[in-house]
């Protein structure tokens, strides 16, 4: 399992370690990069599936969709015992990338931070999903927990969450699990063309198979009850989204450019100003934006 990034963060913001530990040539800073941009798509698939799930099942959600949407995510990748060490890598990745958005994100002022939002604040986020996973396995993610200073007891508090999270999330969905014989309609995965400057990610997320392995799982577990499209695309937009209305989960080849550049720009702090636009969180009130 990886070294937690956010303890590198606080590392170097307190002067005990110099930015040159992180010194890596190009190749290595790009083959990263990439690999924080795969682990997040992963992660963000996940997510969309938990707001897939609640509005194809029709499933009552107490509190914030988008809250129950990241437990979902945490819940599945913990669970998804095809590569641990692959999901425990893309579980602190994914949490790092909040965090360092809400770092890249520091300057703004209390009153830019939209606090009513459906999506809690990223640093929440982060912090939510690391107590998740300590709360489910403390040995596995005390180390990252440590990292990101959060105490003994509150370590400790964070396997009641990660509980009820995990029971009111199989009590919902016990009655829609697949069985030998009774599955439910397809997934369609389609990767549309990339920009250019994008293709790079377009043939990543191919050829390891993020929407694929995404909808392998869904498909596997749950009986859908109508067919639908995992769309990997090109947007205006960094973002992802699930459609109730076109049947669709729509993940952006902006959004891994994003990652990218976080990962580039402000985690390694080694490469240029990024070219790809910002994550905005729209939302149209149809869809579900990441
Ligand atoms: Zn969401």
């Amino acid at each position: 399992m990886k070294f937690t990034r956010a303890a590198a963060a606080a590392l170097i913001c307190c002067g005990l370690l110099g930015t040159s530990a992180f010194a890596q040539d190009d190749e290595q800073v790009a083959a990263d990069a990439m690999d924080f941009a795969m682990h997040d798509a992963e992660y963000t698939m996940y997510h969309e599936i938990g707001h897939l799930l609640v509005n194809e099942l029709d499933l009552p959600v107490l509190g914030k969709e988008e809250d129950a949407a990241d437990a979902l995510a945490v819940i599945l990748m913990l669970n998804d015992t095809a590569d641990l060490d692959e999901s425990a890598n893309a579980l602190i990745d994914s949490a790092d990338g909040w965090y360092f958005n809400a770092v890249k994100a520091d300057r703004a002022t209390v009153e830019d931070l939209s606090y009513y939002d459906s999506h809690s604040l990223d640093i929440q986020r982060a912090y939510a999903m690391v107590c998740m996973m300590v709360g489910a396995k403390p040995e596995d993610y005390k180390e990252t927990a440590d990292a990101y200073d959060m105490d003994a007891d509150g370590q400790a508090e964070c396997s009641y969450t990660y509980s009820d999270a995990e029971r009111a999330w199989n009590k919902l969905l016990e009655p829609f699990l697949a069985t030998e014989g009774h599955t439910g309609e397809a997934i369609t995965v389609v990767y549309e063309d990339a920009a250019p400057g994008f293709e790079q990610y377009k043939d990543e997320l191919q050829s390891r198979a993020i929407l694929d392995n995404a909808a392998a799982l869904v498909s596997a577990k749950f009986v859908l009850p109508r067919p639908i499209t995992f769309l990997g695309t090109q947007c205006d937009t960094a973002n992802a989204w699930y459609s109730n209305s076109d049947a669709q989960i729509t993940y952006c080849y902006t959004l891994t450019g994003d990652m990218h550049d976080l990962y580039v720009n402000d985690i390694i702090g080694s490469g240029d100003e990024g070219t790809s636009e910002e994550d905005t969180g729209e939302s149209d009130g149809a869809e579900e934006s990441e």
